[in-house]
């Protein structure tokens, strides 16, 4: 339990750093937890919870971590947003908590009473649980999501932690082609064995890195590979400086239906700050062409980096002015493989943003939610979207609903089977993932058998 209670105690930055912090459990017919910080002791207590050994761990563990927050809450003075909750997936709690009788209307409620989660966070849950129960499909039997990763990236910013390899790099280029054509060999394998098992694609989705520095006539390919019409179809450019008029044509025919164009931040001297080789011009044309495509849009913006409150305020107004049919708005997270690692993570103004935010988006429905470690304030990513334009893919991956079929280097495949997740990782490195690809394609088959 000791590193969920270090989790619990990090949540409040530097304020008990120096603070002797001592907590005990004792289990009877009762949980005890006393929690004493420096001189002072609080007492809590419950009934000692019933069920299997690992659900009464699980119980007892969170009602110690409720305990501490609850303390370490009075003493400093501070409510966070998340109450008490670290290290787990509000809406998982929620599910759960239907799951056990409990009321669609009454989530919000749940999530403040027993995990302290702050009223306007409990209520965001609330209603995303709505939203994703009134857009999923009625029958998920035998539906899977097929994701395809281009690990590869025009530059890197430098809040990235994804493993992505940078085209202008030496030798960039014939990696990439022989990258492509060893993803499209294995999407037609993996295809075939959907096929063979009767498996439907609910969603395809084409990430990275930034699929869209692939050149025209590789994406013409992959999409043939993929050939899902019908599905839902996303392809992420999440870099304006990778789209141009030709390749949306050929995503467009290509069967893809949503498209992610990122500016993170409208204002130019943030993307050059943050590495982004392109200009908030750049996205304007970029999400024009995408527009004129007929595409759906998705905008990501990140709330926390370098910048001043009014200068995010400034690109949430930007993107509203568009008015995509969906708006993701993320909190910063430095994760350690990112540049931005050692860096003060302490933002003064991140709630002023996301408030902001969740106002300026306030016609739109949250449709997924999901928290990530470091991130600034603790806070949350939220997909907010239009009705009716909810990314089924994010909230199957999300909530972990249907099996995912992953194909490319550094691509994590998923097998869900009597409520059990396990995972397959292909290789990250380009290189390796080429010439294993027989390999590691069979062994993932496999393992989507259960061998
Ligand atoms: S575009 Fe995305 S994947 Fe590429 S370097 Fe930037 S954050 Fe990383």
């Amino acid at each position: 339990m000791e590193n969920d209670l270090l989790d619990e105690v990090r949540q409040f930055g530097a304020a008990f750093v120096d603070t002797p912090i001592d907590v005990r459990v004792e289990v009877s017919d009762r949980v005890r937890v006393s929690v004493t910080v420096g001189d002072g002791t609080r007492e809590f207590s419950c009934n000692a919870p019933q069920g299997d050994r690992t659900e009464v761990k699980r119980l007892i563990k969170r009602f110690a971590k409720h305990s501490l927050y609850t303390a370490l809450s009075d003493i400093s003075g501070v409510r966070l947003p998340w109450g008490s909750l670290t290290g787990i997936r509000p809406t998982k709690l929620a599910y759960a908590y239907l799951s056990e009788g409990g009321r669609a209307d009454g989530i919000a409620e749940y999530l403040s009473r027993t995990f302290s989660v702050r009223s306007d966070r409990a209520e965001i849950v609330q209603r995303i649980i709505e939203t994703q129960r009134r857009a999923l499909p009625d029958d998920l039997t035998g539906a899977v999501d097929l994701y395809i990763h281009v690990p590869f990236c025009n530059g890197r910013c430098d809040y990235c932690s994804f493993p992505s390899a940078d085209i202008n790099a030496k030798g960039a280029d014939r990696l990439l082609d022989g990258y492509t054509d060893a993803l499209i060999k294995e999407i037609g394998i993996v295809k075939r064995y959907m096929s063979d098992r009767g498996l439907r694609i609910l969603s395809v989705y084409i990430g990275g890195g930034t699929p869209s520095v692939l050149g025209e006539e590789d994406i013409s390919r992959l999409l043939e590979a993929v050939d899902c019409r019908g599905a839902e179809f996303t392809f992420e450019a999440g870099r304006a400086d990778s789209l141009t008029a030709g390749k949306i044509d050929v995503m467009k025919n290509g069967g893809v239906t949503r498209i992610c164009v990122n500016p993170q931040s409208l204002n130019d001297a943030t993307l050059a700050r943050m590495g982004r080789r392109h200009t908030s011009a750049d996205f304007y044309e970029a999400y024009s062409l995408a527009a004129s495509a007929g595409l759906s849009i998705n905008t990501d913006i990140i709330a926390g980096l370098d910048e001043s409150a009014e200068d995010f305020e400034r690109t949430a107004d930007g993107i509203a002015a568009l008015s995509p049919d969906n708006v993701t708005v993320h909190t910063l997270s430095r994760k350690r493989a990112s540049l931005l690692a050692d860096t003060d993570p302490y933002c003064p103004d991140i709630e002023r943003m996301t408030e902001y935010a969740f106002r300026r988006f306030g016609d739109y429905e949250p449709y997924y939610l999901y928290r990530q470690k470091n991130m600034a304030g603790n806070l949350e990513n939220v997909g907010f979207c239009k009705r009716g334009t909810e990314c089924i893919n994010n909230i199957t991956v999300m909530e972990e609903l249907v099996p995912v079929f992953a194909c490319g280097a550094g691509s994590i495949s998923k097998r869900i089977s009597g409520g059990v997740i396990a995972r397959y990782a292909s290789p990250k490195d380009v290189g390796l993932y080429i010439a294993e690809l027989d390999e590691r394609t069979e062994k993932k088959l496999l393992f989507f058998d259960g061998a």
